[in-house]
């Protein structure tokens, strides 16, 4: 993701109108407050950072995991084999798509579920797929990169979320879905004619082919670019569009818990990425997603599509921080 200076123009505009909306909300929740009783609050197992990191290194040993390659199929087989063994009921949704470069790409999305029987939900998410040229690297932009952190930061987060709640003593009372989308980030560099997207392709799928009729989930938590070192969590505008509470619920359990330097009282622009089809889905959605103004782009990482995205700039804290945060999260919601 993303072509950010297309869309720069929107994300301004956007964040205009989200600050009025803001502080319109504040005035009527002022007005109208009425004593609530606190949300139930149970402490989350500890989310365990090392082996998030093996996750992490372990997708980036088999190589960039771009479509249609041997390394993509090797990395998918993997990821399925993983899920089963920590205990989640697996679906995989094998499709075909087509790129705005005319390649025909065969994809899969892979889906975890935890108390597949319980209704009240929550849905995980992360791309695993490896954008297939680093086009931003100044020296090598044809090939890809390793894709440490966008796309196997996220997926390896989750997949120790399974892990833990494969193991966890005291169940969340939630049931947990988590998906890995593939052909996130075969996206066009240039951007793409009004109305269609070439980003997300396996988002874009699931929405119109969920893994179960009539599937939803009370929200939807997207990780992206979670685990570089120094990584700051801005509040991104399309999250604030689609699920405000949620945003909320989400930086405020981080500073709970301690990760302040992380989970940053900044806006940043709308980034279009898979919360956008997660929502279109039903299931409003949030993304989480590394913001440095400072680089060249003023919104990603400098990492971002270069082949410096590769494990030396993966940092267990800030695994620590993302997958602890979110884990506390699923373990505040009420059993319903
Ligand atoms: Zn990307």
């Amino acid at each position: 993701m993303k072509n950010k200076i297309v869309k720069f123009g929107i994300s301004l505009i956007l964040l205009i109108n989200l600050f009025s909306c803001d502080f319109r909300k504040k005035d009527t929740a002022e007005n109208t407050q009425t004593p609530t009783q606190p949300a139930p609050v149970s402490t989350a197992p500890a989310f365990n950072p090392d082996s998030a990191y093996q996750y992490v290194a372990k997708q980036v040993s088999f190589g960039p995991r771009v479509p249609n390659s041997a390394e993509h199929r090797t990395g998918g087989d993997y990821l399925i084999q993983k899920l089963k063994s920590l205990g989640a009921t697996v679906q995989v949704q094998e499709f075909e798509s087509t790129t705005f470069d005319g390649k025909r790409l065969k994809l899969r999305n892979i889906i975890g579920s935890y108390n597949p029987a319980v209704t009240n939900r929550i849905l995980l998410a992360s791309h695993w797929d490896t954008r297939p040229f680093a086009d931003k690297d100044e020296t090598n932009p044809a090939t890809p990169a390793d894709g440490a952190n966008d796309g196997a930061s996220g997926v390896g987060i989750l997949l120790e979320i399974g892990r833990t709640l494969q193991n966890a003593q005291q169940n969340p009372g939630v049931g947990i879905d988590i998906i890995f989308f593939d052909g996130e980030d075969w996206g066009n560099p240039n951007g793409d004619p009004e109305g269609q997207d070439s980003w997300c392709l396996g988002s874009q799928y699931w929405a119109t082919h969920k893994h179960q009729a009539n599937y939803t989930a009370k929200f939807g938590i997207l990780l992206d670019m979670v685990g570089a070192h120094g990584a700051k969590f801005a509040q991104e505008g399309f999250s604030q569009e689609y699920a405000p509470q949620v945003v909320t619920q989400i930086w405020k359990t981080a500073h709970q818990i301690g990760y302040s330097d992380y989970f940053i009282y900044t806006q940043n622009g709308g980034i279009t990425d898979d919360h956008k089809y997660m929502t279109q889905a039903g299931v409003p959605s949030i993304d989480i997603i590394d913001y440095d103004p400072t680089s060249p782009d003023g919104t990603f990482g400098k990492y971002h599509h270069r082949h410096t995205d590769n494990m030396s700039i993966i940092d267990k804290n800030t695994l620590k921080a993302v997958g602890q945060t979110v884990l506390q999260v699923i373990y505040n919601q009420e059993a319903v």
